[in-house]
């Protein structure tokens, strides 16, 4: 007999820790549980009303030797941590010995997503960029983005960021392929600025290995780096 569960208190407790994996029921078959990880990402009936608004949940499915288990998290909130990624860029001061790659860092975001931050990307400009965290292909053609990012996600994004203070100077790809990319007019921390020099200056004490150099002093240069700090959600 399968334990049915209150899908409230399930995604209640997932909500109290964004990102953490909360397991919500074991399923007999496998198409039932498929279904209701669907409903519980689109906040859909049957099941899913409790894990409003869509986008808001992530879901995944187990194989286990009673069945096949549904688990659910909470994904952080987009807004909240994109302002987290705008501090980190703009406002944050970085050690003068921590060395920065050029691709910058990366955070997540709702809906299997992530966000790339640039701080000197294309014409040394801020490019912040949005990407499909776990792509699916269509079928029989491994070409084709089967849930590329959405129509218009990418102006929702450029809005978003505008809203946020900050202003935009261009933006390129998105719909229909699986990232695209935002500049931004204003120039990056100069202490972040100096960091990501540091890393195109590669490691100094071993001029042939550059920015690969495997030394512990270079590695900790990289771990001295300050990072996005995006602990806050909101509903
Ligand atoms: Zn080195």
């Amino acid at each position: 007999m399968i334990r049915s569960v209150r899908h409230a208190d399930i995604a209640a407790k997932a909500q109290q820790a964004p990102g953490q994996w909360v397991l919500a029921q074991t399923y007999p078959s496998g198409v039932t549980a498929a279904a209701m990880a669907r409903c519980v990402r689109l906040g859909e009936r049957p099941g899913g009303t409790a894990y409003r608004p869509a986008g808001r949940y992530d879901a995944r499915i187990d194989t286990v030797p009673d069945g096949v288990s549904l688990w659910v998290r909470c994904l952080l909130d987009t807004p909240a941590v994109l302002a987290a990624g705008l501090r980190w860029l703009f406002d944050t001061e970085q050690p003068d010995t921590a060395v920065v790659t050029h691709l910058g860092m990366s955070i997540p975001g709702a809906g299997n997503r992530w966000y790339g931050l640039a701080p000197s990307g294309a014409d040394g400009q801020v490019v912040i960029s949005a990407n499909v965290s776990r792509v699916t292909w269509v079928r029989d053609d491994d070409t084709r983005p089967a849930n590329p990012l959405g129509y218009g996600e990418l102006e929702w994004l450029k809005g978003l960021i505008e809203h946020l203070g900050y202003a935009v100077n261009g933006a390129w790809n998105g719909y229909p392929g699986i990232s695209g990319s935002i500049s931004l007019a204003q120039a990056a921390h100069p202490s972040l600025t100096a960091a990501v020099d540091r890393y195109r200056a590669g490691c100094l004490a071993h001029p042939a290995a550059g920015v690969f150099c495997g030394c512990e002093a270079w590695k900790q240069a990289i771990a001295a780096a300050v990072r996005p700090a995006y602990t806050e959600v909101s509903r």
